[in-house]
């Protein structure tokens, strides 16, 4: 019951969202559906979580990306839909692929950043044919930034998210490895000697300037006895090198 309810609400979500992609925005499902399955994927998410506590939908999302992310047969998002010749990339694809993107875009922007530059792509495509130039375009020209760093690997090349941690330094200074192409955000979750924990989260935009291996600062004077990297919303294809035990 639980499960069939949750399903309910997931496709009744999924399909409101389909009155704005593709039906508001006259986008091309059979040439790029990321633009409008992608969108139908990830609008949902807030809502459902709020719909049904304990269901961790977004979870969902990022474990179905995961699971076929930089394999032989996932091709990038700009690759068109027609030339799939397989049913398990073309899902990724269209629905999980892009629903995890656009959250990384929104960790990138922030919330506020991120609503104002969807609702004014929408606004300025509304009834008319946008292709993803022109989602990219008003992206960058609404909030002001150059993303070629995030949208080019996120739609553009073929690769996976893979953070690791490197080594905690003597001074308590974690340096994280980028080993995947694709940015993505830095959790980072430690517990002291006194069986503490502390959180500390940096955007995707932490990645901006290219770099594969940067240094966090935790507190010098802390204890520190384990790490973790990440969580179940940030997509990583190898989590094993994601735990540090201090020996
Ligand atoms: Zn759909």
């Amino acid at each position: 019951m639980a499960k069939q309810f949750s399903s309910l609400v997931g496709l009744l979500f999924h399909e409101i969202s389909h009155n704005y992609f593709p039906f508001y925005m006259g986008t091309n499902e059979r040439k790029y559906a990321f633009m409008d399955e992608g969108w139908a994927a990830f609008l949902p998410t807030d809502i459902i979580e709020e719909y049904i506590p304990g269901y961790d939908y977004f979870k969902r999302e990022v474990d179905g990306y995961v699971s076929l992310a930089g394999q032989e047969i996932e091709l990038p998002l700009m690759i068109p839909t027609f030339q799939h010749n397989n049913w398990s990339s073309s899902r990724v694809a269209a629905y999980t692929r892009p629903a995890v993107a656009y959250q990384m875009l929104r960790e990138t922007l922030g919330d506020d950043v991120f609503k104002k530059s969807l609702l004014e792509y929408m606004n300025r495509w509304a009834g008319k044919h946008p292709i993803p130039y022109d989602f990219f375009y008003t992206i960058e020209d609404v909030s002001g930034q150059d993303l070629y760093w995030f949208f080019n690997p996120w739609f553009f090349e073929s690769g996976y998210p893979d953070l690791a941690i490197d080594e905690l330094t003597s001074t308590n200074e974690l340096l994280i490895k980028k080993k995947g192409q694709f940015p993505v955000p830095i959790d980072i979750t430690w517990w002291t000697e006194d069986g503490s924990s502390q959180n500390k989260y940096l955007s995707p935009e932490i990645w901006k300037d290219g770099q594969d291996k940067i240094g966090v600062q935790l507190p010098a004077d802390s204890k520190i006895v384990k790490i973790k990297l990440g969580n179940d919303h940030i997509p990583d294809v190898d989590k094993e090198d994601n735990i540090y035990v201090v020996e």
